[in-house]
């Protein structure tokens, strides 16, 4: 894959018009940049498990943001950065023993703020 803004080749990235662009061009040029980063620093950021596998191994879930009052579904702009976004608009993630919407936001974290520590104010880094 492609970022469709410099060219650079990515493993994941976030959907915007005209495809999927990479971490740093998404922080340049993308709208939703300031909200999420709004709402990843003051830890606003929702989630929901919709169903989890009869296995166990693999959860079904939602990330919201609130913009300008109202719920912002991320799932499908960041979906396959923190999990695989399927056809029903849910994300599956993958996996057993952690916090799937911790591990979510985390993955998420790194993606739109690469050079800072998640929760760092939380665990005192
Ligand atoms: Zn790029």
């Amino acid at each position: 894959m492609k970022c469709s803004t410099c060219g650079k080749s990515i493993t994941c990235g976030a959907k915007s018009s005209d495809g999927l662009i990479c971490s740093t061009c998404f922080r340049k040029t993308h709208w939703l940049y300031g909200p999420l980063k709004r709402a990843l620093k003051s830890g606003k950021i929702y989630g929901t498990v919709h169903s989890v596998s009869r296995s166990g191994m693999s959860r079904q879930i939602s990330l919201y943001i609130v913009y300008k009052g109202e719920i912002f579904p991320l799932n499908w702009h960041f979906g396959d950065i923190y999990g695989k976004l399927l056809k029903n608009g849910n994300v599956r993630i993958n996996g057993c023993g952690m916090d799937m919407l911790f591990a979510a936001t985390n993955s998420l974290w790194r993606f739109v703020l690469p050079k800072t520590k998640p929760y760092a104010r939380y665990i005192g880094i």
